[in-house]
């Protein structure tokens, strides 16, 4: 007798956006999470068990414990600019150092 109803595990992607991977470098490592579905006749009928989502390289073939910030989307302060030439500046600047002008 062939056994037709089992729990099998069940990939999901949860974003679609790949993330670099810290360990080749590409943009190949995606969120995922490993749920297990109770199926019958190969087909996935009730969700049993809920993974933990993990980030996995489809390159390396290997999970991700902790990634780095995504450094495009930091949003930290905004770079000091001189009201007067519109040049960057460092933070701690009170002269512009291309004009003169005080900031
Ligand atoms: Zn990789
Ligand atoms: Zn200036």
């Amino acid at each position: 007798m062939i056994i037709i109803a089992g729990v099998s595990p069940k990939t999901k992607i949860l974003d679609q956006n790949p993330r670099r991977c810290p360990l080749c470098g590409l943009h190949q490592a995606y969120f995922k999470r490993v749920d297990h579905y109770l199926s019958f006749f190969f087909i996935p009928l009730l969700r049993v068990k809920k993974g933990n989502p993990f980030i996995m390289c489809d390159r390396c073939q290997k999970t991700v414990p902790e990634f780095e910030p995504d450094i495009s989307q930091q949003t930290g302060d905004r770079p000091k600019t001189c009201h007067y030439c519109k040049m960057s500046l460092d933070q701690d600047f009170k002269y512009c150092p291309y004009c003169g002008k005080r900031i």
